[in-house]
């Protein structure tokens, strides 16, 4: 705490990412990212722009990009706005959709832990809906007055997935306020409300190339809406610095969403693995949520509490992810590496619960 802090800064309850430890190497399964390298195609992309006119500032309406996602996804190029990963475009849409000590935006009381942080940092007051006991996103509970909506589809840290149709009903309630659904695991099994966008104006879409083009280190996402939600992240983001996507990460993001043979590939390996692992993990005695997303949420109550799982995990330099909050505080969260990572998982829990027992 120092004196120079602003209020906001000494209030704020900053958001923790999974850690990066550098100590020793580790199995990393603890913060989504994808185990595959990006396309090759990606690389050469970045590594041709990688010259003197990084003397230049980036195009800041990123339209060369914009046009490539719009084509990919059938919408206009003014329906796609592209940020500095999807957590940027997050913080955006705060400001840009949510009124300050307004009527409360809703979002699960199991979610993404971002946005509570948004929430605090915008004064943004929310209300947290109930899920139920397998972790289910009701969509009834989104049926009530409210400033605005967020639903991760499928959901974090839970890879729950909701229904088109859940959505759909979400949306035709809620034809007032802004809708975001944030996709950043849809392209796992999920299914995604793309192709809702021309008919709800209240919808808007955010997805990032950082989990399923294997570019978490990128920084790349974009937003999918109609024309005036894109125009007013727009006006925010002009607000606080025109020039976030850099020409590097411009080239690279093209050519991924491009390659998508490459895209298709590594998606379906990953899906392959994670089913291959929940399969295993049940066999013996877990608790494993069917999930639709790059990671699987799993306990096992018998053996071993939650935390305990994690720290010997790390004891046998295996990150995963441990949440110590009501209701989940029993899980452990593992990102799905290659099957060579995933084999050396299954043999720690095996090892680690075979000791218990
Ligand atoms: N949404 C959800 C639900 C996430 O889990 C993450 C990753 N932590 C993000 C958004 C942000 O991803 P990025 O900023 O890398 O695009």
């Amino acid at each position: 705490m120092s004196k120079y802090w602003s209020i906001t800064a000494k209030n704020i309850k900053p958001y923790t990412p999974g850690e990066q430890p550098k100590d020793r190497k580790y199995i990393k399964l603890n913060t989504n990212e994808n185990p595959y390298p990006p396309s090759p195609k990606v690389i050469e992309a970045i590594k041709s722009v990688a010259n003197e006119t990084l003397r230049l500032y980036p195009d800041p309406n990123c339209d060369e990009l914009r046009q490539t996602i719009a084509e990919y996804c059938n919408l206009k190029k003014e329906q796609v706005f592209i940020g500095n990963g999807s957590d940027e475009l997050l913080a955006f849409s705060f400001p840009a959709f949510f009124e300050p000590v307004g009527k409360p935006i809703l979002f699960a009381e199991i979610t993404y832990s971002f946005y509570p942080v948004y929430a605090a940092l915008f004064n943004t007051t929310y209300k947290l809906i109930p899920v139920d006991d397998e972790f289910n996103v009701l969509p009834e509970g989104y049926y009530q007055e409210n400033g605005g909506i967020i639903i991760a589809n499928p959901n974090a840290p839970t890879g729950k997935g909701i229904s088109g149709e859940s959505i759909e009903n979400i949306l035709k309630r809620n034809a007032s306020s802004v809708v975001i659904i944030d996709e950043a695991y849809v392209d796992f099994g999920g299914q995604s409300s793309v192709k809702l966008i021309n008919n709800y104006p209240n919808l808007l879409i955010i997805k990032t190339l950082s989990k399923s083009h294997s570019l978490a280190g990128l920084r790349v996402g974009y937003a999918l809406g109609n024309e005036e939600l894109i125009a007013g992240i727009i006006r925010i983001k002009d607000s606080i610095n025109s020039y976030t996507v850099d020409r590097l990460a411009l080239a690279g993001a093209r050519e991924a969403i491009r390659d998508d043979v490459y895209f298709q590939e590594t998606r379906s390996k990953i899906m392959k693995s994670r089913e291959r692992v929940s399969g295993q993990l049940r066999e013996i005695g877990f608790k494993v949520i069917p999930s639709q997303a790059n990671f699987i949420f799993v306990s096992s109550e018998q053996q071993c509490r939650g935390r305990e799982l994690f720290q010997r995990l790390r004891d046998k330099g295996i990150l995963v992810r441990y949440f110590d909050k009501p209701k989940i505080d029993n899980f452990i969260r593992v990102t799905i590496g290659t099957d060579a990572e995933m084999d050396c998982f299954l043999e720690a829990i095996a090892v680690i619960c075979a000791r218990r027992m």
